[in-house]
């Protein structure tokens, strides 16, 4: 039977919610600072430093363009996991507990819902909105939610497990009428998606170098500049003095050019990744029965998919899938066990949320790929299903 096939050496990487490989291109461009263009970025007192900083500088403008903020509103982080902890915790230290209200949602990620679990220990009021079963926020729900004292609401704009695209632009106008803060952890949507943060009201927002086939360990935060803040690490005062540390120079660079090439490539990798979704869904559904899609079939970032299916458990149809990386819900949810709580947030039970692949597509995915994990995942189902394996 083809479903005990042997399994390629190389799994097909269908896992590009977790990460991204970083762009040859990318790379090429970080090469040079490393042991060339070495200097401090902050030395500019000579040709080494000045060389890094202009280098540092252009990318910053790459980051700021692609999102349609000016370049002075990008401060450089680790990630979007940082960003999210200095947009928080910055902008709520510079409010000094004037509002104490805070509203976020239960499919935000954990990097999110840490940080308010935090503040609430902290004495914050904390309101966490659900969604609908399509993974939605009810603009309605929220608008009863907002208070006199609210200070400050996150929404993710692409989830991270479904792929569900939040209607920024409406939340945005919600919080601009009131003076609440809107931060937004876009870190699935940056480069994948058209976004700009002037016209969805976003005050502050969080983005991710890997997640854009950039290097990890890079990210930023857009602070409008309006938005109030302050420092959460202290030191050399460096990134307006919102981020002190040396910037590491090959990083900025790498995400600079990731955030160009997004920039060119993103029209024509969203009607690729659109296809391939299309085609990936409509094989499977030629193929076998009993699944279906979580998630808003239409608000989704284009190369997500994520499915439930109907069995006992899913661990026999992984362990023969060895030749597609894929993953049962978030990478970081499936190191904690127990079901995804972006899944039980849609109403779906224990069982099916458990019961349920991620798969990514991306820019190096091909047609090929596409086929042969519809292929394979119909087989291996079918299998686990009528006890063959
Ligand atoms: C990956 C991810 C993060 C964390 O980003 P890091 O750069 O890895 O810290 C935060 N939020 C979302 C939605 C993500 O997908």
């Amino acid at each position: 039977m083809a479903a005990s096939e042997p399994a390629p050496k190389t799994p097909i990487y269908l896992d590009y919610q977790a990460t991204t490989p970083t762009d040859p291109r990318v790379v090429a461009a970080m090469q040079p600072f490393f042991s060339g263009s070495y200097g401090n970025p902050h030395s500019t007192q000579h040709a080494y430093g000045r060389e890094a900083e202009q280098a540092i500088e252009a990318a910053r403008a790459e980051v700021a363009n692609l999102i349609g903020a000016r370049p002075g509103e990008v401060i450089f982080t680790s990630g979007a996991t940082e960003a999210n902890n200095l947009a928080f915790f910055g902008a709520l230290a510079a409010l000094n507990g004037e509002r104490r209200h805070l509203i976020t949602l239960t499919s935000e990620h954990p990097s999110v819902l840490a940080c308010f679990e935090e503040l609430t220990q902290r004495g914050y009021d904390v309101t966490i909105l659900p969604v609908d079963k399509e993974g939605l926020i009810d603009c309605g729900a929220l608008e009863g939610a907002l208070r006199p004292d609210t200070a400050l609401m996150s929404v993710m704009a692409v989830n991270n497990e479904i792929g569900v695209l939040q209607p920024l632009e409406a939340i945005g106008a919600l919080c601009a009428a009131r003076g609440i803060l809107f931060h937004c952890d876009a870190a699935q949507a940056v480069g994948k998606l058209p976004l700009d943060v002037k016209r969805a009201n976003i005050d502050l927002l969080s983005l991710s170098g890997h997640k854009l086939y950039g290097p990890k360990g890079i990210g930023a935060l857009y602070v409008g500049r309006h938005v109030r803040m302050k420092p959460v690490l202290f030191g050399g005062g460096q990134e307006r003095g919102l981020r002190s540390g040396t910037l590491p120079t090959p990083l900025c660079v790498g995400l600079g050019h990731a955030c160009r090439l997004a920039q060119t490539e993103l029209a024509e990798e969203v009607r690729r990744l659109t296809f391939l979704r299309e085609h990936f869904l409509s094989l499977l559904a030629g193929s076998l029965e009993g699944w279906w899609l979580n998630g808003s079939a239409t608000a989704r970032l284009p190369g997500n998919i994520n499915l439930s299916f109907e069995l006992e458990d899913i661990e026999l149809v992984l362990t023969h899938l060895d030749d597609l990386a894929l993953s049962t819900g978030s990478a970081c949810s499936s190191e904690t066990s127990g079901p995804s709580h972006v899944l039980t947030a849609l109403g779906l039970n224990t069982q099916a949320a458990h019961n349920s692949l991620r798969i990514g597509f991306g820019r190096f995915t091909s047609q090929d790929d596409v086929e042969q994990a519809a292929r394979r995942i119909a087989q291996v189902v079918s299998s686990v299903r009528s006890g063959e394996i």
